[in-house]
C-alpha cells in the first residue's frame, strides 16, 4: 500500500505504462529502468502513459471480464501478469473486480491540468462495481475542474442507467442531451459493425460533454456516418439557438490490435472511418497500426521472414502468390508500423469551446 501511495505522490500512474517504465527498487517505486530522458521529458509535460489519446491514466476501478470480440486478447489482462508484484493486483484474478478507494484523490493531487483515461485497468460501468463507487468517481471528476477525463466503456447500457437515474432523481442537472460535467467525455469502445450499431445509440442518449468511440481493436469495417455529430459538418448552417435534437459523436479514435495474438486491421477500414469524420466534419485520431501494419502503406520492412508476411484470409505469403486480389499484412510490431495513415498522422481531438458545447445541447 505504501508503494501505491508514494508513487501517487510522485505523480506516477505505471499502469498505464506499457512494459514496465518503473522498476522495484528495494525500497520504494522510483528509477525509471530505461528511457529516463523520455520519461522525465512526458513526466514534465503531464504525461505519464503512453496511450497516444491521454496523458495520464487513473485506475480507482481493477479487473475485468470479457463483453465481446474486442475483448479478446485484452491489453489489461495481459498486463495484469506484469503487476502481480504490486499489492493492489498480487493473488487476484483478472475477473475479480476491485475498487480502490485509496486512488480516488490522485486526479485532486494532480496540479498539471491533463487529459485523464479513467480506468485503463478495467471498466467503470462493470457490473461488479456499485453505483455508490461510479458515484464517488464522478465526484471527484467534479471537484478536478482543470483536468479532462476520458470515460470509455464496453457497458454504455449501464451507464446511461445510471446517469438517467442521477438526472431523473435531481441529483446531477443536465439541459436536454447535455453535459453532466464539462470535463467528462464519455465513450464506447467498438470493434465492428455490431458493436457499434448495439452501443453508440445507447451512447447517443447518455449526457455527456462529448461523446466519442474508441474503435480499437477494428476488427472489421464500421459504417458511422449516421451517429456522427452533425453539428460540425462543413457548410452546414445552424439557425442560432437551434439545438439538435440528435447529437452525434464529436470524437472518433482508431487503432489496430498489438500484442502476441494480435489480429490486422485492414487499412481500408481504418481509411473508411477517416472519411467518414472528414465529412462530418469531427476530429479524427489515428491511434496506431498496432502489431501488423496493412502492407500497401509502405512500411513493411524488405526481406521479413515469411511468417511475418500474412494475406487477409490468414494464408502465409510466397512470392509466386503474385498479386491476390486481398490485402497483404506484415507484422512488423507496433512501434515499427507507427501511426501513419497514407502517410499522414491524424491527431484530431474534439473542440471544447463553448460554442460547440452549446451547438450539441450543454
Ligand atoms: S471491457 Fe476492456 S478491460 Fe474489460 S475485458 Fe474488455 S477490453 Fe478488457
Amino acid at each position: 500500500m505504501d508503494e501505491i501511495i508514494g508513487r501517487a505522490r510522485a505523480g506516477f500512474d505505471t499502469e498505464g505504462l506499457r512494459h514496465g517504465a518503473l522498476v522495484p527498487l528495494q525500497r520504494g517505486w522510483a528509477r525509471p529502468a530505461r528511457g529516463r530522458r523520455d520519461r522525465q521529458r512526458r513526466t514534465r509535460l503531464g504525461k505519464t502513459t503512453g496511450i497516444e489519446w491521454t496523458e495520464s491514466t487513473w485506475n480507482p476501478v481493477t479487473g475485468c471480464s470479457k463483453v465481446s470480440q474486442g475483448c479478446k486478447y485484452c491489453y489489461a489482462e495481459r498486463d495484469w501478469g506484469r503487476l502481480q508484484h504490486l499489492p493492489a493486483y498480487h493473488g487476484r484474478a483478472f475477473t475479480d473486480v476491485a475498487t480502490h478507494s485509496n486512488r480516488l484523490d490522485q486526479p485532486l493531487r494532480w496540479q498539471k491540468p491533463r487529459r485523464i483515461f479513467v480506468n485503463s485497468m478495467s471498466d467503470l460501468f462493470h457490473p461488479d462495481v456499485p453505483d455508490l463507487f461510479i458515484w464517488r468517481v464522478f465526484i471527484v471528476m467534479a471537484q478536478a475542474t482543470r483536468h479532462t477525463f476520458q470515460v470509455l466503456t464496453k457497458r454504455p447500457d449501464r451507464a446511461f442507467g445510471i446517469i438517467s437515474k442521477w438526472c431523473d432523481t435531481g441529483l446531477v442537472f443536465r439541459s436536454g442531451y447535455g453535459a453532466v460535467l464539462p470535463n467528462v467525455w464519455l465513450g464506447v469502445s467498438v470493434e465492428d459493425q455490431a458493436a457499434a450499431d448495439e452501443r453508440i445509440p445507447i451512447l447517443l442518449k447518455t449526457p455527456a460533454a462529448v461523446r466519442w468511440v474508441s474503435a480499437e481493436p477494428l476488427l472489421g469495417p464500421v459504417a458511422i456516418g449516421a451517429y456522427l455529430s452533425r453539428t460540425n459538418m462543413p457548410g452546414l448552417r445552424l439557425m442560432p439557438g437551434f439545438i439538435d435534437p440528435l447529437p452525434g459523436l464529436q470524437w472518433v479514435v482508431c487503432g489496430g490490435e498489438s500484442g502476441p495474438h494480435a489480429r490486422p486491421m485492414h487499412a481500408a477500414w481504418a481509411r473508411a472511418l477517416r472519411d467518414q469524420c472528414a465529412v462530418a466534419g469531427v476530429p479524427f485520431l489515428f491511434k496506431q497500426w498496432g502489431e501488423w501494419i496493412d502492407a500497401d502503406q509502405d512500411e513493411c520492412p524488405v526481406g521479413s521472414p515469411r511468417d511475418r508476411w500474412m494475406w487477409a484470409d490468414g494464408s502465409p505469403f510466397f512470392s509466386q502468390d503474385g498479386q491476390r486480389a486481398m490485402p497483404l499484412f506484415c507484422r512488423t510490431g507496433k512501434k515499427r508500423a507507427g501511426r501513419l495513415l497514407d502517410g499522414v498522422q491524424h491527431d484530431g481531438y474534439p473542440s471544447m469551446l463553448d460554442g460547440d458545447l452549446l451547438a450539441n445541447g450543454a
